[in-house]
């Protein structure tokens, strides 16, 4: 049995007609750039994050950056965020002017650890950006209250989280500013690049608005540089109708991520831990067992594809050498790099592939530690 790690197309196939007949629509009616497909998208997302404001943007990394800039971050300022993300949280620090600080994560969660927060903290300091990470939200209580003390911006990365919750209350709605992606493979995927700015800050919303489109309010008015990153009008075609299906496909998500834990009992794979009051969209279902690379080789020969989500912790890629880090500056995101292996997640996964995935993942750690004891 072959799995693959995400099937895009095969989601496809159960929504073809009404994206077909959508897109089919955007192009007769050439309402590429702006226009109603675009408003009507913001105004459903907003409503799904239960958000006042949401601006649509040409991509997740964007989002970040033109939601830092937009509070005003820059040259001289120094923003926390968690050792182990994708680069783009940190990549949209550099862009906006500012330095990135790092954080290590939490050896339970895998988010930023908020014990370690406060620490970091220094004059120049002006936001946070907790990562809502694989779908998990971050400790966002604890984030709030440092970052009121300090007096701190929050920026919620939720581009792994569309839906994700605490006690109810949607991510993208704990900070002043979220930032979501809408990259393919996201649990909210466009057809291409994708992102959006959520806000309930008027002020902050409609200058992200003229950010995201050379500075003007209307055309050829421009009251600041900015940039040219919109959302499309076929994207957001596309997310519209993908949107009415997103609860669904969450709920099949964590019925997916449940049966992993069931078939997963009692062998040596650590399982992501889940906490009550946190709903996990399990963008990732993502392990830590020993031995993970070998496992990993072994895994794709039986024809199972996995990810690793990151296999270098952000302080010690080649982009950040400059900053000196060692291992022991972030001891739980370096450990991990090395022993996390994502499943294949997604809502179209069927219960025996799931069945499959567990039964070869436990033979190829018996064989493994079989080898072991013999050795
Ligand atoms: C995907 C992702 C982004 C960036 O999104 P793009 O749309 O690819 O630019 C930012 N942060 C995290 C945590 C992501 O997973």
């Amino acid at each position: 049995m072959d799995i693959a790690f995400i099937d895009l197309k095969k989601q496809y196939r159960t929504i073809q007609d009404e994206i077909d007949a959508k897109v089919h629509d955007v192009i007769s009616e050439a309402a590429f750039i702006g226009g109603k497909y675009v408003r009507n998208f913001e105004y459903d997302f907003a409503r799904f994050c239960n958000a006042q404001y949401c601006v649509g943007v040409g991509n997740g990394t964007d989002a970040l950056y033109i939601a830092l800039r937009s509070l005003g971050i820059g040259a001289g300022d120094e923003v926390i965020t968690a050792a182990n993300s994708f680069i783009a949280t940190s990549e949209a620090v550099t862009m906006s002017g500012g330095s990135v600080v790092f954080v290590d994560c939490d050896p339970q969660t895998y988010n930023i650890d908020v014990d370690k927060i406060e620490p970091a903290i220094t004059q120049k300091t002006k936001a946070i950006i907790p990562v809502h990470l694989y779908g998990q939200p971050a400790h966002m209580s604890r984030v709030k209250e440092i970052a009121a003390k300090y007096n701190l911006f929050i920026i919620e990365d939720a581009s792994q989280a569309h839906g994700a919750t605490i006690d109810n209350q949607r991510v993208g709605t704990f900070g002043d500013v979220a930032c979501f992606s809408f990259y393919p493979g996201k649990n909210l995927g466009a057809y291409g690049d994708a992102g959006a700015i959520v806000t309930n800050n008027e002020a902050l919303a409609r200058q992200c608005r003229m950010a995201i489109n050379h500075g003007s309010t209307e055309k050829y008015n421009h009251r600041f540089e900015g940039v040219n990153s919109r959302l499309d009008g076929l994207q957001a075609a596309v997310l519209s109708v993908k949107l009415r299906y997103l609860e669904d496909w969450t709920k099949r998500r964590c019925a997916n991520a449940a049966l992993y834990r069931q078939f997963l009992k009692g062998s040596h794979v650590i399982c992501p831990t889940e906490s009550t009051g946190l709903g996990h969209v399990y963008h990732l279902f993502v392990v830590r067992l020993a031995g993970r690379d070998k496992i990993r080789a072994a895994l794709k020969q039986r024809g199972i594809a996995t990810g690793i989500h990151y296999p270098i912790a952000l302080p010690f890629l080649d982009a950040y050498v400059h900053l000196g880090h060692r291992p022991s500056d972030f001891p739980v995101a370096h450990q991990y790099a090395a022993e996390i292996l994502s499943l294949p997640m997604y809502p179209e996964l069927e219960i025996d592939q799931i069945e499959y995935v567990c039964a070869q993942l436990r033979d190829v750690q018996k064989n493994r530690e079989v080898m072991q004891a013999n050795a």
